[in-house]
């Protein structure tokens, strides 16, 4: 079996601006500094806003925490006529380890397909940049298919474009637990993640689905974060509303407490 680095990820969504930014990540930094054998091998990702990229990867690139950096959306398309889109070069070049793709504020409200979504990631992985597929079921999607049918069907069809042998990052998020407080259990999230596990072995193999981290996403907290770490195919979390508040976040990031 291969040891999985446990990634938190935080996802700030459309909250803080870069000046907002910088004090969020000092104060952060701070809550961190004396914790780090707490933390030692979990690997902690921040996604702000496209505005706040370059003053965070300033301060990152300064910090000795080695927090990664992350974006939230990517075009699809690699330069051009596209107005308001940002490509993954631009986001490699700020030295962007991870960008979100398919996160389901995407997928409902801005009318993104599969197609879409597995279009990014694999300009994310031409780039460099690690995409992190998010995948979920509505709250309707999961009374009339069960839990694991959607985000198993969502997986398979971004897999379709990413090309063989890119790394990628798997966020499990039910959209009925995202910004609800109503977390699925440890439980909920270990079966799918196990469905969104045995996908991977059959679209990609053993070694991809050894090594590839999959992430619960949907109302996590200081409180639940141990439950949903302790379940065998979840390897950290997507963190939305509690990433936003520095020593909340820190309690999270140091789950093994
Ligand atoms: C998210 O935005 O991906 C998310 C999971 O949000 P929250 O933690 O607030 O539910």
């Amino acid at each position: 079996q291969v040891e999985r680095t446990p990634l938190i990820a935080g996802n700030w969504k459309m909250n803080l601006d870069h000046l907002q930014a910088i004090a969020f990540v000092q104060k952060l930094s701070w809550a961190l500094k004396d914790a780090r054998h707490d933390y030692a091998d979990v690997e902690v990702a921040v996604f702000p806003p496209f505005t706040d990229l370059r003053s965070v990867q300033t301060l990152l690139a300064a910090d000795k925490l080695s927090l990664k950096l992350g974006a939230q959306d990517v075009s699809p398309h690699e330069s051009g006529a596209y107005t308001g889109d940002i490509s993954a070069q631009f986001l490699a070049k700020l030295e962007a380890a991870y960008v979100i793709v398919g996160h389901s504020e995407r997928r409902h409200g801005h009318g993104e397909d599969d197609a879409t979504v597995g279009a990014k990631a694999r300009a994310a992985a031409a780039a460099g940049v690690t995409p992190v597929i998010c995948v979920g079921e509505t709250a309707e999607d999961l009374a009339e298919h069960g839990a694991a049918a959607i985000p198993v069907a969502q997986l398979e069809a971004a897999l379709a474009e990413l090309p063989k042998g890119a790394e990628f990052v798997l966020a499990y998020e039910p959209v009925w637990a995202i910004g609800s407080g109503q977390a699925a259990t440890p439980e909920q999230a270990e079966a799918v993640a196990r469905a969104l596990r045995e996908a991977i072995l059959r679209a990609r193999g053993e070694e991809a689905a050894g090594s590839t981290r999959i992430l619960y996403g949907g109302s996590v907290t200081s409180q639940n974060i141990a439950g949903f770490m302790r379940q065998p195919n979840v390897d950290g979390a997507l963190v939305g509303g509690a990433s936003l508040k520095s020593d909340e976040f820190s309690r999270i990031i140091q789950f093994k407490k």
